[in-house]
């Protein structure tokens, strides 16, 4: 018998990034270190405390952790001026971007964004009904600003996704452009500003949150997945509008949020300090990746990100395999010809370029 499935979903695949137990893996961008003991012990004592309490529906609003993502903001980038009721989490900043498209999108509606950029977008689009109808970056990945405009126009979204740094690609947009787009889409859509990989922007790269306090339909949202080393915990942040924000609460589930995922993030960011010690030497390790591969001639973007985007291969899945055949997993993803490699362990990235130079140099060389 078959199911009564929505006519989209049929054929439609699962998220899939390849989950192999090879020994260097470095396909989805997780930080590759592991959390440093003292922080795996503020994590286990502030679970056992929330676990003493697990008859109770956890705070709905998670207030605490509001407070604590915000005083994390204003640190990370001088972001002084939030307060807490323009802080939102949730399960992953996937799930938040869910609740955007949730509260702003739907039926009748339409979502844009601009390619090559992050491959969930079209499915929160196809999950809350909502047309996703991308625009496109230039061959050089960055964005026209008078093209997105037309594209705006013509498409008349009600929510904007701008990823920066853009993921495949690693490339952040300048702010002058975000601020233009900020004004176009004014009173007619929702700006999210994606800052999965904002930690590890390079100096001169400022956030989007500084825009916050004046567009109150900007929202710029963050993980803690990459930057904290934090992928398996799954928590994700919004800071926008407290009017924004209160819609975003509306469409929640109930105590979407349980009470050992904020007791988890809550230990993480009193020891953000020795996380962000991590990031920096995850910059260098990209900068060495990216000059590295230069040197091999191949092209990689400048990647203000915690991995590069590299090419271009004629045959991209040969060399992606190739690798997997020598024990590194990256990622075959983003415009045919390129390779993603996220930033590893000072080992790891040296295991990958050696790998790579085997793949290339090989008699009868892949790619
Ligand atoms: C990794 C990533 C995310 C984060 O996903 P989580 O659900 O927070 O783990 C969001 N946006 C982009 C562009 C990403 O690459």
């Amino acid at each position: 018998m078959t199911l009564p499935a929505r006519p989209e979903l049929a054929g439609a695949a699962p998220y899939g990034a390849p989950q192999l137990a090879v020994p260097v893996r470095l396909n989805v961008n997780e930080n590759p270190y592991a959390p440093p003991a003292a922080v795996i012990a503020a994590i286990a004592s502030r679970v056992k405390a929330a676990a003493a309490q697990a008859n109770r529906y956890p705070d709905r609003d998670f207030t605490e952790l509001r407070h604590a993502l915000r005083d994390y903001l204003a640190e990370e980038s001088q972001a002084t001026y939030l307060s807490a009721d323009q802080i939102w989490a949730a399960n992953g900043s996937n799930e938040v971007m869910l609740h955007v498209l949730q509260a702003f999108g739907g039926p009748g509606r339409t979502v844009t964004s601009f390619s090559p950029t992050y491959s969930m977008y079209p499915e929160y689009a196809r999950d809350t009904f909502t047309t996703w109808l991308p625009g496109e970056r230039e061959p050089d990945f960055s964005i026209d600003l008078e093209r997105a405009i037309g594209h705006i126009d013509q498409t008349n979204p009600s929510v904007v996704l701008l990823a920066s740094p853009n993921n495949p690609t690693g490339t952040a947009v300048p702010p002058a452009t975000i601020e233009a787009l900020a004004k176009h889409t004014a009173g007619r859509a929702i700006l999210v500003v994606d800052e999965a990989y904002a930690e590890f922007r390079r100096p001169g790269t400022p956030s989007a949150l500084a825009l916050v306090p004046n567009y109150n339909h900007l929202a710029v949202v963050r993980t803690m997945s990459k930057a904290f080393a934090f992928a398996g915990v799954r928590l994700g942040y919004l800071a926008g509008s407290a009017e924004l924000v209160g819609y975003l609460r509306t469409v929640r589930l109930p105590y979407h949020l349980s009470a050992i995922t904020q007791a988890a993030a809550l230990a993480a960011l009193e020891h953000r300090q020795a996380l962000m010690a991590q990031v920096a030497q995850l910059c260098v390790t990209r900068d060495y990746l990216a000059a590295k591969l230069r040197e091999r001639d191949l092209e990689v973007p400048d990647s203000d990100a915690n991995f590069v985007l590299f090419g271009r291969f004629a045959d991209r899945h040969a060399v992606w395999q190739g690798l997997l055949d020598r024990g590194v997993l990256i990622r075959e993803v983003g415009p045919d010809g390129w390779l993603r490699v996220s930033a590893g362990t000072e080992e790891e990235t040296d295991l990958f370029l050696d790998a790579l130079a085997d793949v290339l140099d090989a008699p009868g060389r892949v790619g």
